[in-house]
């Protein structure tokens, strides 16, 4: 069966309520599409939590900065359908922006304290008020559902699980492991812009974070410092990138940074954002939870 696609808001709501109205569950997977096995893993992750699967597709203009990528982000409807249909996803949702902000949009939702201030947020300006306002509403024209997003946006995760409870949206978040190429680059639509030398060079990143696992892990040394989990990760990003966005040891719930000196707690965040020629790339690991990278 091909997946339906519908673009009103209107039209999806209805959908939605009529499929809660049977007394099924509606799981709901938000994306920017260019789909890829990352992309694919949290629709697996939604069929196993509700029983219709909903997606939406829509590359939102609202948390592209000026400068950024908006224009040339990489779009291909038909081969997302397909990938969707094969997984018999029983609804997409690709919206045009004038569908989404119709003239006259004037509400925006904004986070400005606690886990938006760091990382991404103080790099992108503006960028998760974009991400809060879209997701708020995706998840208020979807209705009740589970909603499962990646900790490849490890950020973009805690923004929406704060923005979820804040504001008592009937979503329960369910939360999809990064899935990583073969040699360990996490999966993202933006790697096709990547030239193969560049390719070769972001490795440092998954390369970085599984050092920072090897000595977290080194039972014969006491733990080590922050400062020193940070040393092994920043050195081979650094030589290997052309800029560095940020390195950053944090709390992984809170997300506030961890002092250099401080020993190393039972888990911590490494996220780091890089750029190699014109494209940024975003990873994490937690440390003392998840799997090393490579
Ligand atoms: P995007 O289309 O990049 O906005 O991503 C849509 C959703 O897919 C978000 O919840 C991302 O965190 C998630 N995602 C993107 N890349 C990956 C990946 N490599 N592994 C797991 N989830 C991912």
């Amino acid at each position: 069966m091909i997946s339906p696609i519908e673009s009103t808001p209107t039209r999806v709501s209805d959908i939605c309520g009529s499929i809660r109205a049977s007394g099924k569950k509606v799981a709901f997977v938000p994306t920017m599409g260019a789909l890829h096995e990352g992309h694919l893993s949290l629709v697996n992750q939604a069929r196993a939590a509700g029983d219709v699967v909903v997606v939406s597709i829509f590359v939102n203009p609202k948390q592209f900065g000026p400068s950024e990528d908006l224009d040339k982000y990489p779009k291909n409807l038909a081969a997302d359908q397909e990938k969707l249909s094969k997984k018999g996803v029983e609804l997409i949702f690709a919206p045009s922006p004038a569908e989404m902000y119709p003239p006259g949009f004037a509400t925006e939702v904004k986070i400005p304290k606690g886990v938006t201030v760091g990382f991404c947020g103080a790099k992108r300006p503006g960028h998760f008020d974009g991400v809060a306002t879209v997701v708020t509403k995706l998840l208020n024209i979807v209705g009740p559902c589970f909603a499962v997003f990646g900790r490849k946006d490890y950020q973009q995760l805690q923004v929406i699980k704060r923005l979820v409870a804040d504001l008592n949206l009937p979503v329960h978040i369910i939360e999809g492991p990064t899935v990583r190429e073969s040699d360990g680059l996490a999966m993202s639509s933006r790697n096709v812009y990547l030239t193969p030398e560049e390719r070769v060079r972001a490795l440092a990143i998954p390369g970085a974070l599984t050092a920072a696992h090897v000595l977290f892990n080194q039972s014969s040394n006491s733990n080590p410092t922050v400062g020193e989990l940070l040393t092994a990760v920043k050195t081979p990003i650094e030589a290997a990138a052309d800029s560095v966005d940020y390195i950053t040891a944090a709390d992984p719930e809170t997300l506030i940074p961890l002092q250099s000196e401080a020993t190393a707690p039972p888990r911590l965040l490494i996220a780091a954002a890089a750029f190699f020629g014109a494209t940024r790339l975003i990873d994490n690991t937690v440390l003392g939870e998840d799997a090393p990278p490579q």
